[in-house]
């Protein structure tokens, strides 16, 4: 075992002051964010200073000055990694840089950043809580946030390994991480296993609303679901579980539900393959009943028409969150509104039972709306905003889907959307936008037009050019519900009787 510890206190008594021309610049590590490590990791730190020096850091590990080609000629930068071994101990301290120079003088400086190394026989564990806890894929940020996984339900145990910043590092598989926002989770006190699960036997049934698949576990572990196409069909990977599934009655009742079947791609990944009788999906949910997984499919609605179906309608933005602006002063967050107003109207007359995110110039969080949403259960979403983008060349009109099932609904009202005479700026994939994040209805994101582009803020502000995007996206609707109609039901069944 190394004691850094140790070492860290006979550093801080003999730490000397170089105040005129500091030696050392700036040390800290990379990322430059509080770390959780364990065995394996990698600690990796930078320094400026000095050119010609002798670095060191964490005791005694040496740090490389870069050649001048790999920092555009800059001298004095230096760079370490350390990669932590088992029986390392280090409990959220800052690193110690120390440099020496060739006649002697000496420097030490610390991060700012506080590392802890784990110990892999005292496991970290976790539970998920709030409303809507997800996984990341990685540590990446944008105004997106990072690269969502998806959502899972609350009180699943999740085994952490690491941590960067605000997010923990978690072991799903042998080979598979992921990463949680610290908001979302809560740590156990030491002394936990792993979470595994061998699986039960699965029910497969369908009630009067929906069909579900339920199999019992021994603890709430994490799932990653994807929802395919060609054929259409719900592949859920449950981390942690093992099958001793030994036979999946299915039930009478089942309408959206075909084969089931399960695989194990690896020993502790459980995968359950669930066909869908139709081409078009209309969605899913996945959550824990005490520790059983329960997934719910929807089945399509009882008639593939705008009369009768909830449709939900989201104008983006509102209250403080103004979104873009155009030269001319027009607000977004009033024009979702006008437009969404608009849609509502046209949809209502159509027979739809419309449900709003907001109707007012209020501030409602995505988060929110996605939790509201969740309740109110509609057939489908429609997403409103208005697209902006520095230069204001960028024109036209586009629309955004997540999850590949969902892309006949918002190709249906990108081809409407054109007819308005706007340019065609594409149609968008894996999108991670929060309204697009739900599994639980076809659901889809319009970007009308650019409000940063001086011929489409023009039309974006006439409410006659509002009316028609209107009816427009309504039309793009009734063509999803014609088209999906028209497709029905996987090839190996259109022997079965077609709906109406
Ligand atoms: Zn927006």
């Amino acid at each position: 075992m190394r004691h850094f510890l140790l070492w860290f206190v006979l550093v801080a008594i003999g730490m000397e002051v170089h105040a005129q021309t500091p030696l050392i610049e700036s040390a800290e590590t990379v990322p430059a964010a509080s770390q959780w490590l364990q065995p394996g990791d990698r600690l990796q730190v930078r320094l400026k200073g000095q050119p010609g020096s002798k670095v060191t850091f964490l005791g005694n590990q040496p740090m490389t000055e870069l050649d001048a080609a790999l920092t555009k000629g800059q001298r004095g930068i230096y760079q370490g990694t350390y990669v932590v071994q088992p029986g390392d101990t280090l409990h959220n301290r800052l690193i110690i840089f120390q440099l020496l120079t060739p006649d002697s003088l000496q420097a030490t400086a610390q991060s700012k950043a506080q590392i802890r190394f784990l110990n892999p026989n005292e496991l970290q564990l976790a539970v998920t809580k709030g409303a809507l806890p997800y996984l990341n894929y990685g540590l990446g940020e944008d105004r997106l946030g990072g690269a969502k996984i998806g959502y899972l339900d609350s009180l699943v145990q999740l085994h952490i390994t690491g941590r960067v910043g605000n997010l923990y590092r978690v072991q799903l598989a042998e080979n598979q991480t992921a990463w949680v926002p610290q908001e979302v989770v809560r740590l156990l006190p030491p002394g936990g296993f792993v979470p595994t699960s061998l699986t039960g036997s699965w029910s497969v049934y369908g009630d009067s609303l929906y069909d579900y698949v339920q199999v019992p576990l021994e603890a709430r572990l994490p799932y990653r679901s994807q929802l395919l196409t060609e054929p259409t069909r719900l592949v859920v990977d449950v981390f942690g579980a093992t099958s001793n599934t030994n036979w999946i009655t299915q039930r009478d009742g089942l309408q959206e539900l075909g084969d089931v079947h399960y695989e194990q791609p690896q020993p502790n990944v459980f995968r359950l393959v669930l066909n869908l009788k139709h081409i078009q999906s209309w969605g899913y949910s996945i959550g824990y009943r005490n520790n059983t997984l329960v997934i719910k499919v929807k089945r399509p609605p009882q008639k593939l028409q705008l009369r009768g179906l909830t449709v939900a309608v989201d104008a983006g933005h509102g209250g403080t969150n103004v979104g873009a602006t155009g030269a001319s002063g027009a607000r977004e967050k009033d024009l979702t509104l006008s437009i969404a107003q608009k849609l509502r109207h046209e949809l209502e007359q159509a027979g739809a039972r419309v449900i709003m995110t907001r109707e007012a110039d209020v501030t409602v969080e995505n988060v929110d709306r996605v939790l509201l949403l969740r309740k109110a259960n509609p057939d489908l979403l429609v997403s409103v905003h208005v697209n902006s983008a520095g230069g204001g060349a960028s024109q036209g009109t586009s629309t955004y889907y997540r999850y590949v099932a969902f892309q006949p609904l918002s190709v249906a009202l990108y081809d409407e959307m054109r007819k308005t005479g706007l340019q065609g700026a594409g149609n968008v994939g894996s999108f991670n936008f929060g309204l697009n994040g739900p599994t639980d209805y076809p659901n889809a994101l319009v970007e009308t037009a650019f409000i940063s582009n001086p011929e489409d803020e023009k039309r974006l502000i006439d409410p006659a050019f509002q009316q028609q995007m209107a009816e427009h996206m309504v039309a793009g609707l009734k063509n999803f519900l014609r088209n999906t109609r028209a497709k029905g039901l996987r090839g190996w069944l259109q022997h079965e009787p077609a709906e109406q």
